[in-house]
């Protein structure tokens, strides 16, 4: 109702949305879009209406990981279609609306908040059980803005990798999230260790640990460790999610682990 808006801000979006989970990270490149992929099309085979938010706009790199980037968006009377991966899957990214591939975006605050406003409201995402929003590294504009704007944000996820720097970053995300008044729903370790291909034996390239060390610190749970695997990166490139080519043991887990903190 107009008693409970900002002034300043446009009113909550009316979209019919039961969970909506922010997945950010401290730091770019540690695998959040990644993560944000997998959780979506998890939730979507679990038999759930997923829509996934890529609010990542200097970055919009969703659409590549589930092979969809050819895609530009239409629309329907006024409404603008979502790109249908699956019958459960549905997705919006800032990519869709460039004109090609190397284009940045470059806006201004109040653009990326209409932007927003306008890939909640304006899009004809039907009812959805969960809707994932990747947003960018950092603690900026976009996480902001959908805290405000979307209706039931039940928390976000944070991604890390356990080197120091990198967790030291993610504190960061965590202290923002309880600032906007949110669940830290857990913490997810990616890049934890590796399996040498060759020898088999287990490499720390950027240690281990790390997250469940962070978690512990305040109190919010451990998702899970994901290692390092050459599979999880092609995948990617591929545009095949990581979690449909191997069954990924470790991210059904912590998807498990999201839908019972929700
Ligand atoms: P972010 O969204 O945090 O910038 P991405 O999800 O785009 O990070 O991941 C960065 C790169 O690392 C991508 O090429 C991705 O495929 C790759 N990657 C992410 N996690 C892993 C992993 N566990 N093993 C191997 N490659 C990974």
């Amino acid at each position: 109702t107009c008693s409970d808006a900002k002034p300043g801000l446009p009113p909550k979006a009316d979209i019919d949305v039961k969970h909506v989970i922010l997945v950010l990270s401290g730091k770019g490149g540690v695998g959040k879009s990644t993560v944000s992929v997998n959780l979506a099309y998890a939730l979507s085979s679990h038999g759930k209406k997923v829509g996934l938010l890529d609010l990542d706009m200097h970055g919009p790199n969703i659409p590549k990981m589930l092979g969809i980037e050819e895609y530009k968006l239409s629309t329907i009377g006024t409404k603008i279609e979502p790109v249908r991966v699956t019958g459960a899957l549905s997705v919006i990214s800032m990519a869709f609306l460039l004109p090609d591939k190397s284009t940045p975006i470059i806006w201004r605050g109040p653009m990326k908040m209409a932007a927003i406003n306008q890939f909640l409201t304006d899009v004809n995402w039907g009812y959805l059980d969960y809707l994932v929003v990747d947003l960018p590294p950092g603690t900026g504009d976009e996480a902001l803005t959908i805290a405000q704007l979307a209706p039931n944000v039940r928390g976000a996820v944070i991604v890390t990798t356990p080197q120091d720097v990198a967790t030291l970053d993610s504190k960061k995300a965590i202290k923002f999230v309880e600032k906007l008044g949110l669940p830290v729903l857990g913490v997810i370790e990616n890049m934890s260790g590796m399996v040498c291909p060759h020898c088999g034996q287990e490499i720390d390239l950027f240690g281990k640990g790390g997250g469940k060390k962070i978690a512990d610190e305040f109190s919010v749970p451990f998702l899970g460790a994901i290692p390092i695997d050459i599979d999880m990166r092609k995948a990617g490139d591929e545009g095949r999610p990581f979690i449909i080519r191997r069954g990924d043991s470790t991210t059904w887990a912590s998807v498990d682990k999201v839908m019972e903190a929700l």
